[in-house]
């Protein structure tokens, strides 16, 4: 089937109308009929090729929510009409110790991303959810459930697992302080989550102006990263700090906010290499450690935890025709706190 959508067609290229072809619905296949699609940080690197050369035209989006229109003749987990949502990636190996263990983010065979990514085939393209409709392996889709609005709901699918596999695996929760560094798509969803499971959250932020949305968000603390006295004051004071920012920044400046054997968990992945001092690890034998998006069981914990917590991601709404001005805007910080694209806009 032909599939409208917007892609970039080149490195650092403006998003412009496109139209691919999707493979039909097979035995374990569900159709997806996309209402909205998160833009992630992430779309922009790999449209840049920050992270190395990438595949033209790029479809991006894999944060996506829709409705199931048609499913496969061996599909038990859905059903036409359900609320059905996508993440970053649509098929990995299976076999692998990783896949079987349900932790299919670090596949240690081939992964299919869910745009920029090949099939198992090793050539057929994947496109991602600036568009109007994927076909996808019941398998690697997930059931949002029906008291979280859609539109809501899609950024969950990265920003919200991303942050909560790493809050979940550090054990945040009564009596743990936690930081967030970055209060943009991830972040404000690290704020939500870690408030949700108990922990105090304090949030470290290079924009002034963010402090009331942060306390809003659920924020018990907010520190200003260029405020010397506050960083100085905060010393050695948190368990788990989620580092979320997507540029270069002095790690050593924030690890000192770590207190002893506490752990800062890199989620953000800037173009440049981290440069670190040993003495900031050493001083309180700090870890650092890295966390990638999560599983698929671990993204419907994840769902069914912001369904019963009542709260999704906190957006602005747009139409894809918006889309180039909407990128400029993350790339300044300046997202309340993330955008989604109405895919209605697509038929326009
Ligand atoms: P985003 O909405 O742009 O948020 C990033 C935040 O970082 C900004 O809102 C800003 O927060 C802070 N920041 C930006 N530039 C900064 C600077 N120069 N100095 C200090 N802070 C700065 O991006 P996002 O979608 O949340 O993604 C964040 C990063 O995570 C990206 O690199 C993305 O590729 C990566 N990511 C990783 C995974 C994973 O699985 N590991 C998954 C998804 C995304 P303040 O204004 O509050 O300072
Ligand atoms: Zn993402
Ligand atoms: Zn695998």
């Amino acid at each position: 089937m032909d599939v409208t959508a917007y892609a970039t067609p080149a490195p650092n290229a403006p998003l412009a109308p496109f139209v691919f072809s999707q493979r039909e619905v097979g035995a374990h296949d569900i159709l997806i009929d996309i209402k909205f699609a998160g833009i992630c940080h992430s779309d922009i690197h790999q449209a840049s090729e920050d992270w190395g050369s990438a595949i033209f035209p790029m479809v991006p989006g894999h944060e996506i929510a829709g409705v199931v229109t048609q499913v496969g003749s061996a599909v038990t987990k859905f059903k036409v009409g359900d609320h059905a949502g996508v993440g970053c990636f649509v098929d990995t190996c299976r076999v692998c110790a990783n896949c079987l263990a349900g932790l299919e983010q670090y596949c240690l065979g081939h992964m299919v991303l869910t745009y920029n990514g090949v099939e198992a085939d090793m050539q057929t393209p994947t496109y991602g959810g600036y568009s109007t409709h994927i076909v996808i392996d019941e398998g690697y889709a997930l059931t949002i459930p029906p008291n979280l609005p859609l539109d809501v709901a899609a950024p969950l699918l990265c920003a919200g697992i991303t942050l909560y596999s790493p809050l979940r695996y550090w054990q945040a929760g009564p009596g743990t302080r936690v930081g967030i560094m970055g209060l943009g798509g991830l972040g404000h969803m690290g704020v939500k989550i870690a408030h949700a499971m108990g922990a105090e959250v304090t949030l470290i932020s290079h924009s002034p102006g963010k402090e009331e949305d942060a306390r809003r968000l659920g924020a018990d603390n907010f520190i200003l990263s260029s405020d010397t006295k506050a960083m100085k004051a905060a010393r050695n004071s948190l368990d788990l700090v989620i580092n979320t920012v997507s540029a270069d920044i002095e790690l050593d400046h924030y690890l000192a906010l770590i207190k002893l054997q506490g752990t800062m968990c890199v989620v953000g992945l800037p173009e440049k290499p981290l440069s670190i001092g040993a003495f900031a690890l050493t001083g309180q034998r700090r870890s650092l450690a890295g966390s990638n998006i999560g599983g698929i069981a671990e993204n419907q914990e994840m769902l069914n935890f912001c369904a019963e917590h009542g709260f999704g991601s906190d957006i602005e709404v747009i139409a894809i025709q918006q889309v180039n001005e909407a990128w400029e805007r993350v790339l300044k910080s300046d997202v309340r706190y993330r955008f989604v694209i109405d895919t209605e806009s697509l038929n326009a």
